[in-house]
């Protein structure tokens, strides 16, 4: 596996400001926000994208989404409201190859999606 930058921070080797992090999942602010909120959700596991999850990541996927409302209610937005994205391959956006949940809010969100 060529070198995975959020495979680093997980193992410490690069800073992050740290929101949530369990024995599954480490969520962090984007170092580009896009809104004022931006918070990253991952797994500690490498998994390159959505579409490499399976049954066997059943679990991760349960704790990837309790941990979005724990961050939400976290950083105030869980009434206000939020949106969360998963970008996948190229023509999704994905430009960091380990799979990744955005947490975007604290902002009236632009309606369009594409
Ligand atoms: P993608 O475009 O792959 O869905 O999103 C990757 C996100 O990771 C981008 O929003 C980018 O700003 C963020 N990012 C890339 N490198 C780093 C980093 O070293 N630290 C943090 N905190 N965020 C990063
Ligand atoms: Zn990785």
């Amino acid at each position: 596996m060529e070198s995975c930058i959020f495979c680093e921070i997980i193992k410490g080797n690069i800073p992050c400001n740290k929101v949530y992090e369990d024995d599954q999942i480490l969520a962090f602010d984007d170092i580009h926000p896009m809104a004022p909120v931006h918070v990253l959700v991952i797994p500690k596991v490498h998994i390159q994208t959505l579409m490499d999850m399976s049954v066997e990541h059943a679990d991760i996927l349960l704790a990837l989404g309790k941990s979005v409302q724990l961050i939400a209610r976290k950083k105030s937005v869980a009434e206000s409201g939020f949106r969360v994205v998963i970008n996948c391959n190229e023509e999704g956006g994905q430009v960091v190859q380990h799979l990744h949940i955005h947490i975007l809010g604290g902002v009236r969100l632009k309606d369009e999606l594409g």
